[in-house]
């Protein structure tokens, strides 16, 4: 499906084609939490980068995120970027170019209707604020990091 976004301020609309709109993906990671998920987690939607549509793109800016290296302590630049309205500061996507083919809008960011997820899978919990209740349905799955599948194997595994 053709997801439209905006910005709040209205000077960043954007529109990216989605095979893999359901809302169901709650990152609680530090870096979402603080810059994007104001409820203690973001929620990131796949779509296809190649059909990534930008309207106002000067009033982009990219935040790449320093994050210390797990094995050697060391910190270093987060390859991904994440894009936001330099103006509203509205969080809209991030690209990774480790997976170049691929976008992820913020669901917060998205104008169009989007379904409803059947269940829904909370993430990167160990970097939860501790003030943050997992409102969690009986059939969702939660991870400590990573979850055991993809965005598209979860579509996939719910033939959506
Ligand atoms: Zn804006
Ligand atoms: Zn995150």
């Amino acid at each position: 499906m053709k997801l439209e976004g905006s910005c709040h301020c209205g000077k960043v609309r954007f529109a990216v084609q989605s095979a893999h709109p359901y809302p169901f993906n709650l990152c609680y990671c530090s870096i979402c939490r603080k810059t994007a998920g104001g409820g203690g987690f973001a929620i990131n939607l796949g779509g296809d980068y190649s059909t990534l549509d930008v309207r106002g793109p000067d009033h982009v800016s990219v935040y790449s995120a320093t994050i210390v290296d797990e094995k050697s302590g060391e910190p270093g630049r987060s390859p991904a970027q994440r894009s936001f309205c330099a103006h509203c500061g509205t969080a809209l996507w991030v690209w990774d170019p480790r997976w170049p083919e691929l976008v992820h809008p913020f669901a917060s960011a998205i104008d169009t209707e989007l379904p409803v997820p059947p269940e829904r899978t909370h993430l990167m919990l160990a970097s939860k604020a501790t003030w943050v209740q997992i409102c969690n349905g009986p059939d969702d799955k939660l991870f400590d990091g990573y979850p055991d599948e993809s965005i598209a194997a979860w579509h996939a595994r719910h033939g959506v």
